[in-house]
Parts: C-alpha cells; sequence; structure tokens
C-alpha cells in the first residue's frame, strides 16, 4: 500500500525561490516538511492551484512586529502578504531585555512580564504566534534599561554591561545586534564604542542590523561608518531600509550602492533590505528635536498617529497650520512637546521612485516592510503591502522586474543571509513554508489614509499547517522562534 502525503497542491506554476524561471508542477506537504514536487501521488487533502504562483513563505527581511506578536499574535497583516517569517528587533530596538511594568518608551511601546529572550520567547510560544520569528536583541533598548534613555557615550564599565547583556541575548539564540543611530541613546555613542558592542556577536556568528546615522546628505559617511565596524570585527553587516532621503540628495543612491559593492570586493559581508515606497515613517519627535525644527521638511510630512490630537491623524502638516492660522514649526513643537509625543508616528515623502528602484534591484536587495503595527490611525501602507505591491505594481503593472527575481529578494536572498538553512526555497526536505498568490491579481490596496488587506494572496502555508485559507485567516498559530544554522 502506497502511504498517502497529508497535503498535495496541483498545478501550480512554481517559483522555487531561487530567481530561475518558474515550471509548473504539485507540491507534496508530509507534516511540517515539502515531501515531493513535480508530479506528486495521492494526498489526504488537495488544493487545486491551477492559474496560482506557488513560492516559498516570504520573509519579511526587517518589520517591527515584536509587540504584535504578542498583542495580535496571528500576525494576520503578515500572513495576508504571504508573509510566513518576520524579522524583529530591528533599528536598535527589541522586546527584551525588559523592565516591567514599564512601557518602552520607544516606537515598539513593549509591554509585558518578561525580562529576557528567552522568557519574551516562552511567553509568545505559550499563546502560539502566527508567524515564524527571527529576533535581534537592540542595542538602544539595552542601553536603556542599563544607563537611562537621556545617556551618551557609556562609560567603560557600562560597556562591559551592555556587551555582557547582549551575550545573555545571543546565548538565548538571538541573530544577532541591532542599532539605530538615529535614535536615543544610540545616536550619541561613538563608533568605537558600537565596534566593542557589535564585536559581542562575532563569537556567535551573528550579524549587526543597523539603521544608520544617516540617510541624507551624510549617507556615504553613514555608510563608511557602519562599514568600518564590520572591518573592525568580522561581523556581517545589515544595512536596514537602504534610501537617500531629501529632495537635494535625489539621484545620489547609485554612490551609495558603489561604496557597498566596493566594500563587497574587499571581503565585507554585507546584505541591506527596503521597502517600495517612496515615504518614510517613524516617530515625528526623532525627526524634528523642538529645538530645531526644519520647516522645509516638515511640510512633506503626515500625521498617521497621534493620542494627544487624534483630529490631525491623515492630515498633512502644512494643512492643519494653514487651518489653524499658525506656523508649521508652531504645530510640530505643539506635538512633540505634547504629553504622548512618543507616541506620535508619521510618514515624510521625501525619497525619489528612481533611487528607491535602484536599490531594490541591487543583487544584495531583500524586501523589507519596515512596517509599524499600530491600533489607532492609519499605518504607512507598507505595514501591510510590501510583498503584494512588490508583485503586483512592480513586477506586473511596472515590469521593472521580474516576478522570479523579485520572489528570490523574499525568499532565498533573506534566508541566506539570517542563515535559515532549511528555508527560503521549494525543494524536498526544506520547511513548507509556503505562499499560492494569483499573479493576475495579486495588489496592495491600503493608502496613506486608508487602512485595508492586499488581494490575490489566496493561500499560505506556516510550517506545513494552513494559516490563510482562500484569502481567509484560519486562526492556526504554527510559526516557531527560529535559531540560525551555526
Ligand atoms: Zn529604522
Amino acid at each position: 500500500m502506497v502511504a498517502l502525503h497529508d497535503l498535495a497542491i496541483r498545478g501550480a506554476l512554481i517559483e522555487d525561490g531561487s530567481g530561475c524561471p518558474a515550471y509548473a508542477g504539485d507540491i507534496a506537504i508530509d507534516g511540517s516538511f515539502i515531501a515531493a514536487l513535480g508530479e506528486v501521488g495521492a494526498a489526504h487533502a488537495e488544493i487545486n492551484a491551477q492559474g496560482l504562483v506557488a513560492a516559498p513563505g516570504f520573509i519579511d527581511a526587517h518589520t517591527h512586529d515584536d509587540m504584535e506578536l504578542h498583542r495580535n499574535p496571528n500576525n494576520q497583516s503578515k500572513l495576508r502578504q504571504g508573509v510566513t517569517t518576520v524579522v524583529c528587533g530591528c533599528c536598535g530596538f527589541s522586546a527584551f531585555p525588559h523592565s516591567p511594568p514599564q512601557r518602552s518608551p520607544d516606537l515598539l511601546g513593549v509591554e509585558g512580564n518578561w525580562r529576557s529572550y528567552r522568557e519574551y520567547r516562552e511567553t509568545l510560544l505559550g499563546h502560539g504566534i502566527g508567524t515564524n520569528l527571527v529576533a535581534f536583541v537592540g542595542h538602544n533598548t539595552v542601553q536603556r534599561l542599563l544607563c537611562g534613555l537621556g545617556s551618551a557615550e557609556p562609560s567603560a564599565v557600562a560597556l562591559v554591561n551592555i556587551c555582557d547583556e547582549i551575550r545573555r541575548a545571543m546565548d538565548e539564540g538571538a541573530f544577532g545586534v541591532s542599532t539605530g543611530l538615529i535614535y536615543r541613546p544610540g545616536r550619541e555613542v561613538s563608533t568605537a564604542a558600537l565596534s566593542q558592542i557589535v564585536a559581542t556577536v562575532a563569537d556567535y556568528g551573528g550579524i549587526h542590523n543597523t539603521h544608520i546615522r544617516n540617510e541624507a546628505d551624510a549617507l556615504i559617511d553613514a555608510l563608511a561608518e557602519a562599514i568600518s565596524i564590520a572591518e573592525d570585527t568580522g561581523v556581517g553587516l545589515q544595512i536596514s531600509h537602504l534610501k537617500v532621503i531629501g529632495e537635494h540628495n535625489w539621484g545620489s543612491l547609485g554612490d551609495a550602492l558603489s561604496v557597498l559593492d566596493a566594500a563587497r570586493v574587499q571581503g565585507i559581508d554585507i546584505g541591506f533590505d527596503v521597502y517600495p515606497y517612496c515615504a518614510g515613517s517613524g516617530p515625528l519627535s526623532t525627526y524634528f528635536p523642538p529645538e530645531n525644527i526644519d520647516e522645509t521638511r516638515a511640510l512633506l510630512v503626515q500625521i498617521i498617529r497621534c493620542l494627544d490630537y487624534p483630529e490631525f491623524e491623515g492630515r498633512r502638516l502644512g494643512e492643519i497650520a494653514e487651518e489653524q492660522g499658525t506656523s508649521v514649526a508652531s504645530i510640530v513643537r505643539q506635538l512633540v512637546t505634547a504629553p504622548q509625543a512618543n507616541e506620535t508616528l508619521c510618514v515624510i515623502f521625501e525619497i525619489h521612485e528612481d533611487d528607491m528602484l535602484k536599490a531594490l534591484l541591487h543583487p544584495l536587495a531583500m524586501i523589507g516592510s519596515d512596517g509599524i503595527p499600530q491600533e489607532h490611525g492609519v499605518p504607512h501602507p507598507r505595514l501591510l503591502g510590501t510583498f503584494p505591491r512588490t508583485l503586483g505594481y512592480y513586477c506586473r503593472e511596472r515590469s521593472v522586474l521580474s516576478q522570479s527575481t523579485a520572489i528570490a529578494k523574499m525568499t532565498s536572498v533573506p534566508a541566506a543571509r539570517f542563515r535559515l538553512d532549511n528555508r527560503g526555497l521549494l525543494q524536498v526536505g526544506y520547511v513548507a513554508d509556503v505562499v499560492l498568490f494569483d499573479p493576475a491579481t495579486v495588489a496592495d490596496r491600503g493608502t496613506y489614509t486608508s487602512r485595508a488587506f492586499p488581494t490575490g494572496i489566496h493561500h499560505v502555508f506556516v510550517n506545513g499547517q494552513h494559516a490563510i485559507s482562500e484569502s481567509v485567516l484560519t486562526g492556526v498559530r504554527a510559526g516557531e522562534v527560529l535559531s540560525a544554522s551555526p
């Protein structure tokens, strides 16, 4: 008697994640693994995938889902895009170490009863999570807890303590350390101290994941700093959300890529992630210190979440100032000095599409949404739309990159970067993280003023379990907390 497969997906167009051209075939899943590809035998359950593309589940290389996995553990905003693994702990902020019962005063707003990474992951696995997790430990989070939010260059003793805390997270399975050098306290810390901090993860084969010090006029200097740390420490470098901002800098992203290419030729291990949008997003107070408000830049800002003035959500600062009969600078000052200013988020329209596409098309580029989950207001559309937008708008409608290339940037490229050995490809023996989508209809639907799930994502399997069925969330929480392969 021939054993039946658990599941057979019939007649899909298989994009295996390698970037090679797609082929028609079936996929068999047994338990958590891909058992067969091509023509596969009978199964207990079948899915007719005629007209659909099958691809490895997408890996979101840059997220701020750290608390979403606890507050809304299904992580529907990612599953509905076909994402099966999220990278957390980015831009210097992680959910651990944590000191309950305080709420962290950063873009994550960490609340929970855990202290260490081990306790955080136990909490997540206790209630289950919808997507897999790759976790980094954030330097800002560690230094704020040990030395305070307003701390600057750490003393020798403080530096030892910071490194000890990072080592502890690595011992518990973190993938590396992240830095966020436009945020406090990271922006006050010297390159030399950062090198010592990053060196902590070298013995583990960890990665330094960095939001660099400047993405505008001093982009090249900021890249040089990150590369020098990689040179000093031998630690692999992941540049977060590579871009160049500010109209007078538009057209210069190619120079940044040349710097990265040159470093790569020198043997530096480099990768970077990109989101397919022309607006950035983050806390308003980070961009506009009250003592020095850039009015020209403020005119590019739209408020997306504001607990102090919810009536401003979805509106441009220039429009609000005009209505109130005051200057843009005074509106910004009012917002960044309000009681809950830390929680005010904005989008800034300051990236040129040509630069974004130049970054996206580079062979080292992978896709990372950088979305910031938020209950109030309307999030930047990248949170719900990054992957369908790349496939629908940039592959199908604009033909700026092939579907096979785009999918590799969502699967095998990040899997190799983060050393997820048996994920990121549709191959026999690999874990069955699988997405089935309709290439004719896949599209993002959200905008900067309205929140909406994408279309065209039909089925998603996480570790072999059906998490999205016929575009509907099943509620199965099959996600795992992943570890890097040796
Ligand atoms: Zn960032």
